[in-house]
């Protein structure tokens, strides 16, 4: 059985050798939902109106018409994660987008995280009612003070009010889902709220994630022994965490294959940091075409270590394109694909 099993990831480490056959490894895509945002986050490129004028990304919302035509044309995909950069409870037509998907078999996520903040009654009944897969909810503090300081114009009392009446309809209905959980990214000024939060978190029935935070300067923690272990990570700082454990704190050049990012108004990003270019635009092309463009294939090559960069390429203008390589990659994306159900059907 042992060699069985050996024999088998050989065959999957060799196929990941010949990584263009793969497009995607399951029927998971990520389709933003949403750009807009109503916070002003300080390390967030929304919230200090970057997207809004300077990059691909823009400023709108899915399109229930553009989201109904990808479903119909792409049977396979079985899930789509809504959030990326902005915030999907904005969107006049999420209730909509909600129903279709649920008539259609489609799981949504928002795993990137939505503020919650803003969000009518029917959409938070539509939600439980349309059994919404799981959503990660971004509150960094314990307090209407400490939340603010990050989250500017955002309101704690409201996003505490908001996950309480999801609860209520999950009782009402008699459902898990959605499935929620806390994200509690750690600053200097919030840290000696993380008990607090983890408590919040457990009565109000969500799990709880403490996140490091990338601006370890501006934004450093204080306390770095009492953060490692606190938060359960063991590290206070991304740095840290990767030169422990020599892989990406966040990887998500995975998505490239396991599940590719796309813009709200149909442009293929490939992972959801990439604001720099885009692959073709799917809602015009298709999906399987723009995967399988010579550009996309090579970005893929690239991430890989296996081709030098190009000029026309997003990747060779992101930051995490020099880290990545520079990490075992492609250890981390066997892993990933190991995880998918996407070898049984190669
Ligand atoms: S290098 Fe940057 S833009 Fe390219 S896939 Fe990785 S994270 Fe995305």
């Amino acid at each position: 059985m042992r060699i069985a099993h050996w024999i088998k990831y050989q065959l999957l480490k060799y196929r990941l050798l010949d990584f263009s056959r793969i497009t995607t490894f399951g029927w998971e895509v990520r389709l933003e939902g949403s750009s807009k945002c109503q916070l002003k986050c300080p390390l967030c490129l929304t919230g200090i109106g970057k997207h809004r004028n300077e990059t691909v990304v823009g400023w709108g919302h899915l399109k229930f018409a553009h989201f109904k035509q990808f479903v119909d044309s792409h049977p396979r995909i079985r899930a789509i994660e809504l959030s990326n950069y902005g915030e999907i409870f904005l969107n006049p037509e999420i209730k909509d987008i909600l129903e279709y998907a649920h008539q259609r078999g489609v799981t949504l996520t928002a795993g990137n995280g939505v503020n919650l903040n803003n969000i009518k009654e029917e959409v938070i009944e539509a939600l439980v009612k349309y059994r919404f897969g799981r959503m990660k909810v971004s509150i960094d503090g314990a307090s209407e003070e400490t939340y603010q300081i990050y989250r500017v114009g955002g309101s704690f009392e409201q996003v505490i009010r908001n996950i309480r009446r999801i609860n209520h309809y999950k009782q009402y209905y008699g459902s898990k889902y959605p499935k929620m959980k806390w994200q509690f990214i750690i600053f200097g000024h919030n840290e000696h709220e993380l008990p607090k939060a983890r408590q919040m978190a457990q009565e109000l029935g969500m799990t709880f994630k403490p996140k490091l935070n990338y601006k370890t300067k501006k934004y450093a923690v204080k306390d770095k022994d009492y953060v490692a272990q606190e938060s359960g990570l063991g590290v206070a700082t991304v740095e840290d965490y990767e030169k422990q454990r020599n892989h990406l704190y966040s990887p998500a050049c995975l998505q490239l294959w396991s599940s590719p990012q796309i813009n709200w108004d149909g442009k293929l990003l490939g992972c959801c940091v990439n604001f720099f270019g885009d692959f073709g635009n799917v809602f015009e092309q298709g999906l399987e075409q723009c995967l399988q463009s010579e550009r996309y294939q090579y970005a893929k090559q690239m991430v890989l270590g296996e081709k030098p960069a190009r000029d026309d390429i997003p990747c060779t203008r992101c930051k995490r394109y020099q880290r990545v390589k520079q990490m075992p990659f492609r250890e981390s994306l066997l892993q990933e694909f190991k995880k998918s159900n996407r070898h049984k059907i190669l």
